[in-house]
């Protein structure tokens, strides 16, 4: 189980780089082990194409780390708070991709403006207020801004995207990109129109009830 899913935290760090969703080495994705309390982690500055799954870190909930050959991700402080706030969370990818991150750095949410959105996350993508990147601050306002949502803007750096695995994890960071395109293009076209609470919330529902994969 542990090395099958240090593989897919590989190939998704792979995937997350042929979408174009990072540069180098910036991002990082996690996976909860699960009956462990331990999590899987990309390492620290390695580069993603070379990775073999026993460099994968693992860390349990209190940040030790316990395998691997390489050091956890600088962010881990911001994995491991959102999986101890949320139990629902399974997966996590952080990206600084290239749309979501010009909203980051106006410090804009994104409204819930598409239906497909609107399912996913369930409300507006917040953003974090600004902390240093790596801190245990950043890793408190995360898990504010993010409330019961899957993702969540972090001032000036990039986003976060949830999922009960790594595929929706995925899925998450890629439709963050998409909408905020789409945010930004409508804005030319004299602003977008906000979608009525109520129909988000039954979206998300609709999402929770029929969609989700767990
Ligand atoms: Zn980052």
């Amino acid at each position: 189980m542990k090395e099958q899913l240090c593989q897919a935290v590989i190939d998704y760090a792979h995937l997350m780089t042929e979408k174009g969703l990072i540069a180098g080495t910036w991002g990082n994705i996690s996976v909860r082990i699960p009956n462990t309390d331990t999590i899987a982690i990309t390492p620290s500055g390695r580069d993603y194409m070379t990775l073999v799954p026993n460099d994968i870190a693992i860390v349990d909930m209190n940040g030790e780390w316990i395998g691997g050959n390489y050091k956890p991700s600088s962010e881990l402080p911001l994995h491991l708070a959102v999986y101890r706030a949320r139990q629902d969370v399974g997966a996590l990818i952080h990206t600084h991709s290239i749309y979501a991150s010009a909203c980051a750095a106006a410090r804009r949410s994104i409204p819930a403006i598409i239906e497909d959105v609107a399912m996913m996350n369930g409300g507006d993508i917040e953003v974090a207020e600004y902390a240093a990147n790596g801190s245990a601050e950043l890793a408190d306002n995360t898990v504010r801004a993010l409330g019961e949502h899957q993702s969540v803007l972090l001032a000036n750096h990039g986003m976060l995207g949830c999922g009960s695995n790594l595929k929706e994890a995925m899925t998450m960071c890629e439709l963050v990109e998409k909408t905020a395109r789409i945010f930004i293009a409508a804005q030319s076209l004299g602003g977008a129109v906000e979608l009525d609470r109520d129909d988000v919330a039954r979206m998300r529902n609709q999402y929770l009830q029929h969609y989700r994969q767990v």
